[in-house]
């Protein structure tokens, strides 16, 4: 890891810690992370969602045996006839898992089945399709080649060589493919420990009734959906008060108990002024004004060994920042390699999307496939950033760079899937 100090990665001649460029806010905060330290060894089932902590080697050959791709008859190949039908003499049966314990000689085959091993001296499989059984005496279509339809042992993966590689998020699929290699644990990264917090004295839990300006808190349920959804241990610590002893206490407590800190509110211009005076007593923090729409406010930084993102307090932004900063960070630390940003690709925009040029929009947009296979995307209307129903409604965000301006109908626009994000 980079022993550079975040003051000191602050100081580029290109650092404008009042527009920064999405791209640049990334790369920023990339130089100070690396994988949690510690592993521990689950189940397989367990490791669903986790992070392969260590190499899994192949301890055999797959597949174990050489055998058929296909229903069939296994035979050798030399006794194909160069031109027209051949015709052999069935002398037995390879079902899969019941092999065939003869040897098939000149002129003979084998019914076998798929999966089934083929039998010592064949070396080909006819599927069924191009045979004519008549009683024990099989026919074979002209045209079949030496060799085919058989898949040899350890054609997938040779004993020794690397199943999974560390780093690697455990799907079903790799659930799937530690099983068939017959190993019952997996070692995987120690969970990531995130702890957050609201500020704002205008916030209310549910279950206490509103009273005048306030409203309740719903950035502790989307950070609580998509940290868990990331394979977080989450840490709730509620609501703090817009309070400096308060605000402190709390952050010398999340620090002290969990890998990454996330607040949201309180890093706006006006609020930022306490806040930044706290944190710089507990660790080095940096704060930004994005060159993005929604999520402008943004601070990164240390506390003690504590990675800390203060997001904007607006329920949008919460998300945005998070599925664009955030979700990256947290991936790097619980260990993934590499990380694959999530991917983007073109649709037609249907509708008229005001944007001012020089900054990163993400507007919340809506997705379909039309009759003719072509995806279009809408935006979901009113694009406010406390508007948490224009997240909700939306499928994607539409995303539109520094450069672009007002985007017209009929537009190619690019849009990056939101389900699968977190
Ligand atoms: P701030 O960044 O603290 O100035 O907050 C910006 C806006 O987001 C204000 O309208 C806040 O009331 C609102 N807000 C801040 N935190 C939350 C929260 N946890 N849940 C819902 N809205 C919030
Ligand atoms: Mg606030």
């Amino acid at each position: 890891m980079s022993t550079l100090t975040i003051a000191q990665a602050s100081c580029a001649d290109d650092y404008d810690p009042n527009s920064m460029p999405v791209a640049k806010a990334r790369a920023f905060i990339h130089q100070f992370l690396a994988p949690v330290s510690g592993l521990v060894r689950v189940p397989v089932r367990d490791a669903l969602g986790r992070v392969v902590a260590e190499d899994i080697l192949s301890p055999v050959d797959v597949p174990s045996h050489r055998n058929s791709a296909m229903d069939g008859w296994a035979l050798r190949g030399a006794d194909l006839k160069a031109e027209g039908e051949t015709t052999l003499a069935e002398i037995g049966v390879a079902f899969a898992g019941k092999p065939f314990a003869g040897k098939v000689g000149a002129g003979q085959c084998v019914r076998i089945m798929t999966g089934g091993v083929v039998p010592e001296g064949a070396d080909t499989v006819v599927m069924q399709e191009r045979a004519k059984a008549d009683g024990k005496s099989v026919t074979f279509a002209a045209g079949q080649k030496t060799g085919q339809n058989v898949r040899e042992a350890g054609e997938d993966l040779k004993a020794g060589a690397v199943a999974l590689r560390r780093g690697r998020m455990v799907r079903p699929a790799e659930l799937g493919l530690v099983a068939s290699l017959g190993i019952g644990e997996v070692a995987v990264y120690r969970r990531l420990r995130v702890a957050f917090f609201s500020t704002g004295d205008e916030l209310k839990s549910i279950g206490t009734a509103l009273g005048e300006g306030e409203i309740y808190d719903s950035n502790r349920y989307t950070l609580h959906g998509m940290l868990t959804r990331l394979g977080c241990e989450v840490l709730d610590m509620g609501v703090v008060r817009d309070d400096p002893g308060a605000i402190e206490r709390a952050f010398a407590e999340a620090a002290a108990s969990a890998d990454v800190v996330i607040t949201s509110g309180g890093v706006s211009v006006g609020e930022a002024d306490f806040v930044k005076s706290i944190l710089s007593k507990l660790g080095e923090v940096v704060f930004w004004k994005i060159a993005m729409k929604p999520g402008r406010p943004l601070a990164y930084g240390k506390l003690g060994g504590a990675h800390f993102f203060g997001l904007p307090g607006n329920p949008v932004s919460v998300m945005v920042t998070f599925y664009q900063f955030v979700r990256d960070a947290l991936l790097v630390l619980m260990g993934t390699d590499p990380v694959e940003p999530v991917p983007t690709f073109m649709a037609t925009c249907t509708q008229r999307l005001k944007k001012a040029p020089g900054r990163t929009e993400f507007q919340r947009g809506i997705l379909t496939r039309g009759a003719d296979g072509a995806l279009s995307v809408r935006p979901t209307g009113e694009q406010g950033s406390g508007i948490l129903k224009s997240m909700s409604d939306a499928n994607c965000f539409i995303i539109l760079g520094d450069a672009t301006g007002n985007v017209e109908p009929g537009t190619t626009v690019e849009v990056q899937l939101m389900e699968g994000v977190v």
